[in-house]
């Protein structure tokens, strides 16, 4: 345990500092602690990225000994192209994302990029070749142009501007009173979920990866925000290898490849025409999905997979 030998008056005068600092640390240290398996092998290299192929290779994964997650999951993500992976809430698809971007080491069957082991490379060249839009970002308690620029430390003011715009953020940006020094996170301005997935995406856009991972978010945006924020998604993903956790079967009918997950198998995979042809579980949720479409009470139409 640390001591701390801070006189109080001083702690009163930073508490609101510290307490916002340490509500950070604590997502750092719960990531850390939960991760901590993991460690650089000795003789690990760098990462070299060629076309940017992923395979998983029969991966078996439990995140607790008594209780498998994954079960014998094969798949390969040709370099440059999308593979989506659908299926109800709980069914493994964040784990897939979690595993390649190895916050956790596979029990069986192994996952590499380009031919390499992801054990036998080094963390930091792994995690700056794969790119992630979660499902929900978390900003920092800092500027604007500060968590923009979280994506790459080096990147230049033109960049980082060129980055907002791409995100079709710059705008926003540019009419709050202090621009790109305005204070966001817990303690600042508050962002809307869409504001905060653009600043994921120009973050991401600055950090330029050969591997991207989007996490749709799950909940109803309006149709319109959600329609300009999937065009920016499918702008990014063209030319890189993408791993797309789907809730809306709309937005990844054009994959090159979708996989159906049920309880950590891949129960069905192919194109979305030869889904549908299928007629097995996803040209049911398709079904099901453009059925509710149609209902304006539930607005997006989105399936009840998450
Ligand atoms: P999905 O993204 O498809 O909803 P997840 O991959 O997040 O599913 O989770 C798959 C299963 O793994 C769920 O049953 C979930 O409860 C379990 N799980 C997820 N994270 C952990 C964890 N850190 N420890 C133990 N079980 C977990
Ligand atoms: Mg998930």
């Amino acid at each position: 345990m640390i001591q701390l030998y801070i006189p109080l008056n001083f702690l009163g005068v930073l508490y609101r500092e510290i307490k916002q600092s340490l509500a950070d640390m604590e997502r750092l240290f719960k990531l850390l602690d939960q991760h901590r398996e993991v460690a650089d092998a000795p003789d690990a290299k760098p990462l070299v990225v060629s076309g940017g192929e992923v395979r998983f290779e029969h991966v078996d994964f439990s995140y607790e000994a008594k209780r498998q997650i994954l079960f014998d999951v094969d798949f390969t993500i040709r370099p440059g192209t999308t593979t989506a992976v659908v299926g109800h809430s709980g069914s493994g698809k964040s784990t897939l994302s979690r595993l390649l971007f190895r916050f956790y080491d596979v029990q069986s069957g192994r996952i590499a990029i380009d031919g390499q082991d992801i054990r036998k490379v080094t963390q930091e060249s792994l995690r700056r070749t794969i790119g992630i839009v979660p499902q929900d970002t978390v900003l920092f308690n800092d500027t604007i142009e500060y968590n923009i620029a979280y994506g790459n430390p080096q990147a230049s003011r033109e960049e980082i501007i060129a980055a907002a715009r791409a995100a079709y953020i710059h705008d926003f940006i540019e009419s709050l009173p202090d621009g790109y020094a305005t204070m966001v996170g817990e303690r600042g301005l508050k962002l809307s979920g869409g504001e905060k997935q653009r600043v994921a995406i120009a973050r991401t856009l600055l950090k330029d990866p050969a591997i991207l991972i989007f996490d749709e978010a799950t909940s109803a945006l309006d149709s319109r925000a959600e329609q300009a924020i999937q065009a920016q998604l499918k702008e990014i993903a063209r030319d890189r290898t993408t791993l797309v956790i789907a809730h809306r079967l709309s937005t990844i009918a054009d994959a090159a490849q979708i996989l159906v997950l049920d309880h950590g198998r891949i129960i069905e995979r192919g194109t979305h025409a030869e889904l549908i042809a299928r007629d097995g579980a996803y040209a049911q949720m398709w079904a099901r999905q453009q059925a509710r479409q149609e209902v304006p009470a539930s607005p997006g139409g989105d399936l009840d997979m998450e």
